[in-house]
């Protein structure tokens, strides 16, 4: 068995919502006390509808939003008691690909500053190193080095995922967290990036956590997967096992929603 690299235990998260300043709490739990482990070299795919609690968990599990309860082991090393400036500096291993890169990408920022941002963040690259690193990396993700002066808004969707990518892959990261990260591009795109996540991978050592409402895309990507629904996980399994043959009734019922994937009862 390949070494563990992330284990996430009994992670939970309510959000506590007030319509009005004056009107009662809204109490929410998006994700239930869920636990899995993620490892060396694998990608592991979170599938469920929308609203099922998949961005909330990974947002916990990076810390962005702080979880109500659980552990997060990061390389052996609690990660939940991590003070500030150690999870700065314990990021730059577990870097966050988002689905819309319109809003993930400063607008009033070049690509080149976008992409050395992380980099320069951590203080320890001079002018060189940064510029041979954003070279190197664009040149990874298949932008034209010609790009950098340019602005976000310039590019089609399928070339800011690339900016995106080569943002979260700058630092060297061994986990990769995709939220969606195709889901908001046109379906031939989708295909195309994929296959550089997938290049990636081989090329720098990655795992992913690759999260998707569309199962059609984890099916391509991913060697194992998690079904979760209502803040929970259901079913977890390798992708044969959960596609070919699903052992939960509500994975049952996500894989005969797809028109041209034959379940067995
Ligand atoms: P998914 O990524 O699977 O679509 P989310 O994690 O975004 O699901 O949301 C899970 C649930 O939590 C949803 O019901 C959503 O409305 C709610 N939710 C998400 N973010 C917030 C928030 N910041 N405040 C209150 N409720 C939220
Ligand atoms: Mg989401």
């Amino acid at each position: 068995m390949k070494k563990e690299i992330l284990k996430v235990e009994n992670i939970s998260k309510c959000y506590k919502t007030k319509k009005h300043l004056f009107s009662k709490q809204d109490e929410h739990v998006a994700v239930k006390g869920v636990s899995f482990t993620l490892h060396d070299g694998e990608v592991l795919g979170i599938v469920g509808e929308s609203g099922c609690g998949k961005s909330t968990l990974v947002k916990s599990i990076i810390r962005m939003i702080e979880p109500d309860g659980g552990r997060i082991e990061l390389f052996g090393k609690d990660f939940m008691s991590l003070k500030a400036s150690d999870l700065k500096r314990a990021r730059r291993n577990i870097r966050m690909i988002f689905q819309d890169p319109y809003s993930s990408l400063n607008p009033r920022m070049t690509v080149f500053d976008i992409i050395a941002e992380p980099l320069l963040i951590e203080r320890k690259y001079n002018k060189e190193e940064i510029t041979q690193k954003v070279r190197e990396t664009m040149k990874r993700v298949g932008l034209d080095l010609g790009f950098s002066n340019r602005y976000p808004h310039e590019f089609s969707g399928g070339q800011r995922q690339r900016i995106v990518i080569a943002r979260a892959i700058i630092t060297d990261p061994k986990i990769v967290i995709c939220d969606e990260p195709v889901s908001a591009l046109d379906v031939s795109i989708q295909a195309k990036v994929l296959n550089l996540l997938n290049d990636l991978k081989e090329l720098l050592g990655i795992s992913y956590i690759f999260i998707s409402h569309d199962l059609e895309v984890v099916r391509h990507i991913a060697d194992r997967v998690i079904v979760m629904k209502d803040g929970e996980f259901v079913e977890e399994g390798s992708c044969d096992e959960v596609f070919e043959s699903p052992a939960n009734s509500y994975t049952k019922e996500l894989l005969a929603s797809i028109p041209h994937i034959e379940v067995h009862p």
